[in-house]
């Protein structure tokens, strides 16, 4: 099929509005901060929901053209750059920052919002996003999670990995994989979402993204501190970091009846709840929280 026949087909499908060519397409969205050489793909697909994305996904596969998951366009390693006879698709319209839980704090973004956006809900919500970077007003957490993102948080918080609860991520050949499972304790199968943390689009698009977040630090301090040698440095930091542990920090109750009562005590008052496993040929004797 020739590029013009594609491209109308594409068009056809999302609409001239999500999908521009030629001289509508910015010569920004032909290369990223990598000053890799820039490239005008075929196509510059604008979607604004995950059926969009997949639509053009399907459409790409079914006539092979290559296609490139653009986000802010910020990355280092030119991954970004769309390719000779492809198509670019940005997700710089879906970004709705869509839902906050401050209770069990964990929020659900389109993958386009920015990290500061991310940032600025999370601080309005009283919480914290572990990620941070110089490129956080223009970077997206869709791009974000494809890099595994570093940052200057990672030895508190770690990299962009344990920021991701869930994602949703369009395949290839436009399948949706919904991975939005909002639970830390989650071993139901393979943990398919990790494959696409850090695969830079290889193998799909991020259109949504559940993340961790942490409590607002009470207080902060910076410090610059010399040491006389790596050894004393590396010595300073464990004792720094065993400082700041608690010393009995708060532990998850257990299905025990006999132990679930005693284990969740440091966490809340007595509750006048029922044990959730009442016997079982385990624990034969019956439980009671009294
Ligand atoms: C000033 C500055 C400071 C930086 N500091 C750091 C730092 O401290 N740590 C660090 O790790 N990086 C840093 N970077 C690099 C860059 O910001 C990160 O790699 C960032 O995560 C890229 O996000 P982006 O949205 O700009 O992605 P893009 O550059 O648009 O894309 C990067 C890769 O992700 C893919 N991608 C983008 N969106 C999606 C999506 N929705 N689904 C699937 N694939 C997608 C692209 O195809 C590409 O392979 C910095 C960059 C700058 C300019």
């Amino acid at each position: 099929m020739s590029q013009e026949q594609f491209v109308k087909d594409l068009q056809q499908a999302l609409g001239a509005e999500v999908v521009l060519v030629g001289d509508a397409v910015e010569a920004r969205y032909h290369t990223d901060w990598s000053g890799t050489p820039p490239v005008a793909p075929w196509a510059l697909v604008r979607p604004r929901s995950t059926e969009e994305v997949s639509t053009a996904l399907r459409l790409c596969h079914a006539h092979r053209v290559p296609v490139v998951p653009q986000g802010g366009l910020t990355g280092l390693a030119g991954g970004a750059v769309p390719v000779e006879g492809g198509v670019a698709i940005s997700l710089e319209r879906m970004h709705a920052i869509e839902d906050i839980n401050a209770r069990s704090a964990v929020m659900q973004v389109q993958a386009g919002a920015t990290l500061q956006a991310v940032q600025e809900a999370a601080v309005e919500a009283g919480l914290v996003f572990g990620v941070d970077l110089g490129a956080r007003g223009s970077c997206q957490i869709g791009g974000n999670v494809a890099t595994n993102a570093g940052g200057n948080g990672v030895l508190q918080h770690g990299m962009m990995r344990e920021q991701v609860l869930g994602l949703e991520v369009v395949l290839a050949d436009g399948t949706v994989l919904p991975m939005l499972r909002p639970m830390i304790k989650n071993n139901t199968g393979y943990d398919l979402k990790q494959f696409f943390i850090g695969a830079e689009g290889t193998l799909g698009v991020i259109t949504r993204v559940l993340l961790r977040l942490r409590p607002m630090p009470q207080a902060k301090a910076t410090a610059l501190v010399a040491m006389p040698s790596f050894d004393q440095a590396l010595a300073k930091t464990k004792t720094w970091r065993r400082s700041t542990t608690p010393k009995n920090p708060p532990r998850c109750s257990s299905p025990c009846p006999s132990s679930w009562h005693k284990a969740a005590s440091p966490c809340m008052p007595a509750p006048k709840l029922a044990p959730p496993v009442k016997s079982s040929p385990r624990w034969p004797k019956k439980a009671s929280l009294t």
